[in-house]
């Protein structure tokens, strides 16, 4: 493949900069230095210890919040060079795409939420991620957060959604992000389907009957290899098929945005269309959505997750109470926002901010005393 998409590249010396000016680092491009400052935070080394899908302690192989990121990167950077765009902010974007996450998943982003609403406020992890790459990373003197480019401060808050019409405009709600940053959402979801799907199978929780029904490319892929590995052990197939169907769906939304991009002439044109240029071929996106399905209905919702999800929203509520009525006992460095933030807002990035283990220490150093 010869970069079909290399035209639809946002070229870095187009980027419309940084929110405070600094001089050009002699031998690496903007978003390179994005890409360093995004990896030296500690926003970033704190993804280790948050959840992705099952919680630690019941194995110490199955992903964290880390390693999904590093498989993202993997899958953008591959899809971002065979298409001809900048390898280097399809990298730092999805570096960064997950480091507003609070712990526990998504059960502590939709607590969170649920907390916040009581005040007639919000938490979204991407908007958060913007609080801490803008102000809570704290590394410069010379300016509060990262100062990161425009470029990758627009795909934190666009790579999964389209935004509103007037929603944020410093970040022009009308236009669509460039390429590399609408590559994030779909390299995102093949990711974390298909590593998923591998954990579940190492918990014991993916019948491989019901799975071959659900998703018929996975039995396929399955007997493929089975018929030419007939010694294999069945974990070993297992990973053959997984490789099979990440390289199905990686395939898929590569040939999918070359489809879709056919006739666009520039960056300003991906930007200006009414919708999403990256996208899946059709059949990898039914593949996709079997996957989705299966994993939706055997896994996210099987007793032993719904369970350990239950328990990690009542101590976050918990939580957020006691500093709420308590904010004497927030750490110095967090009641100094107190100065110009509310205290709903400052309860929420402390906590948004915690990993699984730091969340456990504090709530039962506090709430709950052992
Ligand atoms: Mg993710």
């Amino acid at each position: 493949m010869n970069r079909p998409l290399a035209h639809l590249k946002l070229p870095v010396e187009q980027s419309r900069g940084r929110r405070y000016p600094e001089l050009p680092h002699p031998y690496r491009q903007d978003f390179q230095r994005d890409r360093d400052r995004i990896i030296h935070a500690r926003s970033f080394r704190r993804l280790e210890n948050k959840t992705q899908v099952f919680p630690p302690g019941i194995s110490d192989h199955f992903r964290n919040r880390l390693t999904h990121t590093l498989e993202v990167a993997q899958i953008a950077r591959t899809v971002a060079s065979a298409l001809g765009l900048d390898e280097d902010l399809t990298e730092a974007l999805a570096l960064v795409h997950d480091i507003g996450h609070p712990p526990f998943g998504h059960a502590g982003e939709d607590e969170l939420n649920r907390q916040m609403q009581r005040f007639g406020d919000r938490f979204d992890h991407n908007l958060h991620a913007l609080r801490i790459v803008d102000q809570l990373e704290q590394r410069y003197a010379l300016f509060p957060g990262l100062n990161l480019t425009f470029e990758v401060r627009e795909g934190i808050v666009k790579h999964s959604r389209d935004l509103r019409p007037g929603e944020l405009p410093e970040f022009l709600p009308e236009y669509r992000p460039p390429l590399e940053a609408q590559l994030i959402d779909i390299a995102d979801e093949i990711a974390y389907n298909t590593a998923d799907l591998d954990d579940a199978d190492s918990a014991g929780l993916v019948p491989h009957e019901a799975l071959f029904a659900a998703v018929p490319e996975a039995a396929a892929l399955w007997e493929r290899a089975e018929s030419q590995y007939p010694a294999a052990a069945p974990r070993v197939l297992f990973h053959e098929m997984l490789r099979g169907l990440i390289d199905q769906l990686v395939s898929g939304l590569i040939a999918g945005t070359v489809a879709a991009a056919a006739g666009l002439a520039d960056v300003t044109a991906v930007r200006r269309e009414a919708s999403r240029v990256a996208r899946m071929t059709p059949d990898a996106a039914r593949v996709n959505a079997a996957l989705k399905r299966f994993l939706h209905e055997r896994v996210y919702e099987s007793e032993e997750l719904v369970a350990e999800r239950g328990s990690s929203i009542g101590h976050v509520a918990e939580l957020f109470d006691y500093y709420l009525a308590r904010p004497g006992e927030l750490p110095e460095h967090t009641r100094e926002a107190l100065a110009s933030e509310p205290l709903h807002r400052v309860v929420c990035d402390y906590i948004a901010g915690m990993t699984d283990r730091y969340f456990h220490r504090v709530y039962f150093g506090t709430v709950s005393p052992e």
